[in-house]
């Protein structure tokens, strides 16, 4: 039931996302959040562990794209230095910009990853279009009641996901 919202791997961090594991996966392209995925919000760049990071996915021809629901100016200032496609007010988990992100990629949903911190953004957004989602925990949620209210209806997702992979391993 929780099939569009269920993530396929959770990470401790974006960069545990290994080019070794994406490889193994057959994944070529990555459709990232930046908030609290890459960088807390008030973070205007990408630090050296988020360059290093981008310039492994780089060496290994995996494309890198970001879709963030934020504005374009925090979005394009992150990747001045980068040189990604990037798209802003994205309004996930509307679908739009990620068809959009595949499309510059020439990706498909079949070899496309979305990377993200939120379910009823980021990986509902990806799940709907077939694509793989791998979600990483936020690095530092804003407290607002919006926002807790949202990561309140993450934990049923979360748990199942958990018992899920539990089961899983278990065999
Ligand atoms: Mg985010």
């Amino acid at each position: 039931m929780f099939r569009v919202w269920m993530p396929d791997r959770l990470f401790p961090t974006y960069d545990a996302i290994t080019v070794d594991f994406l490889k193994e996966e057959g994944i070529e392209a990555l459709i990232l959040d930046i908030d609290n995925t890459i960088a807390p919000y008030e973070v205007a760049e990408p630090d050296e562990r988020a360059l290093a990071w981008f310039a492994d996915l780089k060496a290994a021809g995996i494309r890198a794209s970001f879709v963030s629901n934020n504005h374009a100016p925090r979005a394009e200032l992150f990747n001045h230095n980068l040189g990604l496609f990037v798209f802003a007010d994205s309004k996930k988990p509307c679908g739009k910009n990620l068809r959009l992100a595949m499309e510059a990629m020439h990706s498909t949903a079949e070899n496309t990853a979305v990377v993200g911190d939120q379910i009823f953004t980021d990986v509902w957004a990806g799940k709907r279009l077939g694509m793989r989602a791998y979600i990483v925990p936020p690095i530092k949620d804003k407290r607002t009641l919006f926002f807790r209210i949202k990561r309140l209806l993450e934990k049923p997702i979360m748990r199942a996901y958990r018992k899920k992979n539990k089961e899983e391993l278990e065999g």
